[in-house]
């Protein structure tokens, strides 16, 4: 049972634990639906504390036995946790409760996935666990001892010793409870070995269930690939005897760094060429380097309370990003960041669920694993690297680690390293963890006696989370280009503190052409009448070239959407010319084929005043896509052939970006022949990028049928691919005919809708399909709430996530508004709905 009013956490109001946990021993008796959990639990009194209430964490337990020093006590009990007279000096509490793992569908704390014992702890699952202080600022060594049928019985740390039916382990290294992990099951391990830069050999792992283990190599090799680099970049060696990662089915999250034993949800660990596209090996392969890279940053380095969550989340993307920059392409990595920043963070950061990357309150914690706390929180690292230069950020994250390691920190600790090691003061600066909005920077420019201006003005638009913006600091990263496209300036950093401010370059004879924000120096909305189409051709910044083009995509829709204009013919000449450029990366080149999401050009329409139709929206990229399509048919045949693979199949940049470009211009191809070349690849295809791609075509032409039957016939065992033929079905859907098509496929034998990845491979691909969700009679609306409704007393944390759907609904017309309305509404009045899905609705209906 939850209270009625949610109570809300603030971060004003951090006190403390009053007792130091020295050690924890832990013992399960493994039983789906009566585990016992007996703890043994050493406490010191804190000297210093001013707060000595014994209160441990504890829901949904049920309490045989407890004792202090031996005898027994008898504590106060709440649903929340319990509290207990205990002595002024240290002693030892243990416990023995009592859990039901098989009735757990939240997937928090200790469950089962199909047949075996998993757990996922962060942020606050340990407490359904045990009694305990499941709170990130309590570390501790822990002692666990399994006992269960199972084969495989695997905990964090080291293995200590195990027999038959048992297994025990120690962590050696404290940490909070959040970092707890158990498995159990009949699991098959794919094992290698890592030589650490100090000579210590480590043992790797990686357990499957059986029959998924020909798809653990790439896991693997990424796994190596992320501990060398962590050592040759930052120094940062791995400190176990053992690394352990698990593939679990049934997961919220894509994965957890566990200490020792990373849990991973089985769509961002398991690849193999028939089975997996190629952004699924990228995005595996960053995954695995996520998880593993937090066992410094995060692990040994970790959150003093859970408003600090982006300590260790924001600097972990970023050095994920940096990761892959490093193993792939660099612009191609910054282009798809920037693509899902502003596809995801700049809607939650424009709209009600709006945050400060380090939130200031909170009703439930698990709504904060926000686009805001990650994907901002590494692009405000990313500027802070950018402002002090690489060899100062060094010297800053070496004294991170050996001031704060096996600490509980705080923001504040975070910039004092900088501020020590630069001599920087960062006061301003940290209001970018403290205030919410996507800021715009508008930029004029004036050209006279040989000196270029360029003038900044920076607005936050004010929220309920920040009513009061204050300007920012923001690196504007700006290069000049003459009239031929040469470089006569250099990519410069441009400090911007002031709401408004002038930077002049002298001794230019002739006006330049402005290259500003480049590599997207800042998370900001850039408003400048740019000259796009030099850029598009000329730019030597990969990023702002391929920005240009996009900027002047932008631009032409709009104005079809609004005025009724044709594509833009400048736009669609820039592009052909960089198709044709051979000595551009095809990745890169399939990147410029890409246009604006919907949403993002409803957000852009929603800036400038007007109420976006999404209709109106896809009949005009729609139209965008047939424009290229004949700008470019005497050059599709030719491109597509020429970026067919002919060599083995490796997920590698090289090969996955041909075969990107040879998909992006297979889409095009398809318009003009009906489907032809979709089918024959179809028929041809030996991997699933090729597979999937041409599926899609067909479907998109009206000719899928066939094919779906067959990819299901095909792959009807593997619920990985079967997530993507739901996916797929949907979101390759015509708009009128989206909720329809996922309605069918909830009633489809297959659609087991308590599994998270199924969930969201229907319900979450119609509500990302912008023109089906927000389809004219309110059907997408009324299925979506339909299903959270019934989601939410199973698992109100896929649920609650799920709600964002609505969180733009104030930017359309009065019809779709009260049709939104009226689903929010009702989720809100659903009985005993869960805290989670309550903060959200709320906060969305607020708007
Ligand atoms: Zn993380």
């Amino acid at each position: 049972m939850r209270d009625a009013a949610p109570q809300t956490i603030y971060l004003a109001d951090y006190t403390p634990f009053g007792f130091d946990v020295d050690e924890v021993h832990l013992t399960f008796d493994l039983a789906p639906s009566a585990t016992h959990v007996r703890a043994r639990i050493r406490f010191s009194p804190k000297p210093d504390a001013t707060d000595r209430t014994f209160f441990l964490h504890g829901e949904d337990l049920t309490l045989l036995s407890a004792r202090i020093d031996g005898e027994t006590v008898k504590p106060k009990i709440t649903p929340e946790g319990l509290t207990c007279d205990v002595p002024s000096i240290p002693f030892t509490w243990e416990s023995h409760v009592q859990i039901d793992p098989a009735a757990n569908t939240a997937l928090e704390g200790l469950y089962q996935s199909g047949g075996m014992f998993c757990t996922q702890c962060e942020a606050q699952g340990f407490r359904k666990i045990t009694y305990y202080p499941d709170r990130p600022d309590v570390m501790s060594t822990f002692t666990v001892r399994i006992n269960g049928p199972h084969p495989v019985l695997l905990s964090n740390g080291n293995l200590v010793s195990s027999g038959d039916g048992w297994a025990e382990w120690h962590d050696p290294w404290r940490k909070p409870a959040y970092l707890f992990a158990l498995v159990a099951g009949d699991l098959i391990a794919h094992r290698d070995t890592f030589t650490t830069m100090e000579g210590r050999k480590v043992d790797l792992a990686l357990y499957v269930r059986p029959g998924d283990e020909g798809k653990c190599a790439f896991g693997m090799q990424a796994l190596k690939d992320s501990m060398k680099w962590d050592e040759e970049v930052y120094g940062r060696a791995y400190d176990l005897e053992v690394f352990n990662i698990v593939a679990v089915d049934d997961f919220n999250m894509g994965a957890m760094e566990n200490k020792g034993l990373n849990i991973f949800n089985a769509s961002a660990v398991l690849a193999s060429p028939e089975t997996s596209t190629d952004m699924n090996f990228e995005r595996i392969e960053a995954i695995i380097a996520h998880e593993y890279f937090h066992n410094w940053t995060g692990n040994r380095i970790t959150c003093r309370d859970w408003f600090q969550l982006c300590l260790k989340e924001g600097l972990t993307v970023y050095r994920d990003s940096q990761f892959t920059s490093d193993m792939r392409s660099a612009p191609v990595k910054r282009i798809n960041d920037v693509i899902d920043l502003r596809g995801r963070q700049f809607p939650e950061d424009q709209g009600p669920l709006a945050h400060p990357v380090r939130p200031e309150s909170f009703q439930e914690i698990n709504n904060f694993y926000t686009a805001t706390v990650y994907e901002k929180g590494a692009e405000v690292i990313g500027m802070l690297r950018t402002l002090v230069g690489p060899a100062a950020y060094k010297r800053a994250l070496d004294m991170y680690f050996d001031r704060h390691d096996g600490q509980a920190c705080t923001i504040e600790d975070w910039l004092q390293v900088f501020e020590d090691a630069t001599g920087r003061d960062l006061s301003q600066f940290k209001r970018w963890y403290s205030q919410a909005g996507t800021p715009h920077l508008s930029v004029s420019e004036d050209y006279k006696n040989a000196t270029y201006t360029l003038t900044f003005t920076q607005h936050t638009p004010p929220s309920a989370a920040s009513p009061d913006p204050q300007p920012l600091v923001i690196p504007v990263a700006v290069g000049l280009l003459d009239a031929d496209g040469n470089e006569v300036m250099d990519t410069q950093i441009l400090e911007l503190t002031e709401a408004k401010q002038s930077f002049a370059f002298a001794g230019h004879s002739a006006k330049p052409t402005a290259s500003i924000l480049r590599n997207f120096s800042a998370p900001v909305v850039l408003e400048f009448a740019a000259d796009h189409a030099a850029l598009l051709a000329h730019d030597t910044d990969p990023f702002n070239r391929w920005e240009s083009g996009r900027a002047l995509a932008l631009a032409s829709l709009l104005a079809s959407i609004t005025k009724g204009t044709a594509p833009d013919a400048d736009y669609l000449q820039g592009i052909a010319t960089v198709l044709r450029d051979d000595s551009l990366d095809p990745a890169y080149r399939a990147l410029m084929l890409g246009l604006p999401g919907q949403s993002e050009l409803a957000a852009a329409l929603h800036r400038k005043g007007d109420t976006p139709d999404p209709q109106a929206t896809y009949e005009a990229v729609e139209a965008m896509k047939e424009a290229l399509a004949q700008t470019l048919k005497d050059d599709l045949p030719g491109l597509y052939a020429d970026n067919q693979v002919t060599a083995p199949y490796a997920p590698d940049a090289a090969q996955s970006g041909m075969r990107a470009l040879g998909n992006a211009a297979l889409s095009l191809l398809t318009r003009l022949d009906g489907g032809d070349t979709a089918q024959a690849q179809y028929g041809s295809a030996t991997n699933m990028t090729q597979q999937l791609a041409a599926l899609a075509n067909l479907i998109r032409a009206g000719r899928g049928d066939a094919a779906l039957a067959d990819f299901e016939a095909q792959w009807k065992d593997d619920r990985l691919v079967m997530d993507k033929w739901f996916a797929l079905q949907v979101s390759e859907a015509k708009p009128d005919d989206a909720a329809d098509t996922a309605k069918a496929l909830t009633r489809h034998r297959d659609f087991n809708w308590k599994n998270p990845n199924r969930f969201r491979a229907t319900l979450g691909a119609l509500a990302q399909h912008h023109a089906g969700f927000h389809a004219a009679d309110g059907s997408g609306y009324a299925l979506l709430a339909d299903w959270l409704i019934k989601l939410d007393p199973v698992n109100p944390q896929t649920t609650a996530r799920m709600c964002s759907a609505f969180q733009t609904w104030r930017r359309y017309d009065q019809i779709r508004q009260s049709l939104m309305a009226k689903e929010l509404d009702r989720i809100a009045s659903t009985p005993n709905l869960s805290r989670d899905t309550t903060e959200m609705i709320t906060r969305i209906r607020n708007a």
